[in-house]
């Protein structure tokens, strides 16, 4: 949609209300709702006054009125609001209508102007596979010092030790992957999911029941260009949630909210084409690949310690990112393998179709940085021809977790914690300020919230520490 289409829109649909949205630095979005008689073209030259001093992560604003421009082309009507509604994605301004630079979404754009600006390509194209458990509702419950959380489910019985519970027949541990009804009973709802997400013009391509004991999900929709693609997994988020609170469940995102079962991840397929030339393919290479696409693995595999300090923002994250659960714990690329940080898919692909997919990265993260943030490490890898053969990534076509300690010495780890992800942010940001796409200031502030976040955890008492100390 265009703007015209908006302002045709809200006449012949009878909408009632516009609701604006942004996105704060942690990728939460936040929503100002203006009824839609008040919506006119003036609204998409001067935007939406709206207070950004108490959104995460935009503290420093000195001016509290910032403007929400709204892109008519994000447009969508609400399936869940009763008063005929319709959603559109803004991007954050200056009172001065100039783009505010720690705007995700505004980084996003830069992102894929500078890629255009290159020469490189003319597209890059991301398509997120964004995995998720439904819990039938989460209660925030009293510990002895008020620290446990405890997540009361059908599904989720981690407190297995309470008398007269977890009794009955269970799915066995990792059996979710995919027996049909009545071992899966989120079918209907992801249907459901599926129904409201098309009809919010998503392309839905398949979902399934994912391999944890019982209620992970997983919905993939087809790739789009970068900012698109965030502005479309945020859309995802909201009806998942949504749909999962019509029927009293919660749906959660975090990576490892079981212990002991699979997490949760968000792997994120790429490609880069010129028009409507693949620039990953070169038919009888390995995995036919081409050098382009080599040399972006290599800025991948190269920069990743301080990437994920972006794509695996939490410190829930790390604890999905360990051996046993298909999820990465080491720096190579591989074809199948996926127990690699990068897999390159070879089953039904075709030159169109050949593209990479990162492993690590997971739903905690603002999708539009992290994205932008992949493409920098991709385009850094391009520029100085990093060839990841060269650099010891690999390929590697073993399931890792079954390596030797020697082989497994022989290899590089992720990094073990979001600290030291940080850390390696804090040395390895050069890639993200080619372009002026990321700031400094962006990078400063991302790292000190996040290690404000680390703090909060470590000074938080944990439910293992009554199991290995309350008794001692
Ligand atoms: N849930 C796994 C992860 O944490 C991935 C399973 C899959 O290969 O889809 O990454
Ligand atoms: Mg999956
Ligand atoms: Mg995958």
């Amino acid at each position: 949609m265009n703007m015209k289409d908006v302002l045709s829109t809200i006449e012949t649909e009878d909408i009632k209300y516009v609701d604006f949205r942004i996105v704060d630095l942690l990728g939460r979005q936040h929503h100002v709702t203006v009824p839609a008689y008040a919506v006119d073209e003036d609204t998409f030259v001067n935007g939406v006054a709206f207070d950004g001093s108490s959104l995460t992560g935009y503290k420093s604003i000195e001016e509290s009125d910032m403007v929400a421009m709204p892109d008519p082309a994000t447009a969508f009507i609400d399936p869940f609001v009763e008063e005929k509604t319709l959603n559109i994605v803004c991007n954050i301004l200056n009172p001065d209508n100039s783009p505010y630079d720690r705007d995700p979404r505004g980084i996003a754009l830069k992102a894929e102007a500078y890629l255009k600006n290159l020469g490189i390509a003319t597209a890059a194209y991301f398509g997120p596979e964004s995995e998720f458990f439904l819990f039938d509702n989460v209660r925030y419950a009293s510990g002895p010092s008020g620290s446990f959380y405890h997540i009361d489910s059908e599904e989720a019985y981690w407190n297995t030790g309470k008398e007269g519970q977890n009794l009955g027949y269970k799915v066995r541990n990792k059996g979710g992957y995919f027996p049909v009804q009545p071992t899966d009973t989120q079918a209907d709802i992801r249907n459901e999911m599926c129904t409201l997400l098309t009809q919010s013009g998503i392309k839905v391509e398949r979902h399934h029941h994912e391999v944890a004991t019982a209620g992970q999900g997983e919905i993939n929709f087809r790739f789009d260009t970068l900012t698109r693609t965030a502005d479309n997994l945020l859309l995802f988020k909201y009806i998942v949630r949504n749909v999962a609170a019509k029927h009293g469940k919660t749906a959660t995102f975090m990576p490892k909210p079981i212990v002991g079962d699979n997490g949760s991840g968000m792997h994120v397929h790429q490609s880069l084409f010129d028009g409507d030339t693949p620039l990953f393919f070169e038919k009888g290479a390995y995995a036919n690949l081409s050098e382009t696409a080599l040399h972006y693995i290599g800025g991948i595999l190269h920069h990743a310690p301080a990437l994920i300090a972006l794509t695996n923002p939490s410190t829930n994250s790390f604890k999905r990112l360990v051996p046993g659960y298909e999820a990465p714990v080491n720096l190579v690329f591989s074809k199948g393998n996926r127990s690699a940080a990068v897999r390159i898919p070879v089953a039904a692909v075709t030159p169109k179709a050949s593209r990479i997919e990162f492993r690590t990265p997971d739903s905690t993260a603002n999708p539009y940085l992290a994205f932008a943030a992949m493409l920098m490490a991709g385009l850094d890898g391009i520029a100085k021809k990093l060839d990841p053969r060269e650099m010891g990534f690999g390929p590697l076509d073993k399931n890792i977790y079954d390596l030797s300690d020697v082989e497994k010495n022989e290899i590089k780890s992720l990094p073990g914690s979001l600290a030291e992800a940080l850390e390696a942010l804090e040395s390895d940001h050069e890639f993200l300020l080619a372009g002026d796409v990321f700031t400094k200031d962006l990078i400063d502030s991302w790292i000190s919230h996040k290690r404000d976040e680390i703090q909060q955890v470590e000074r938080t008492v944990n439910p293992k520490e009554y199991e290995l100390y309350y008794d001692l």
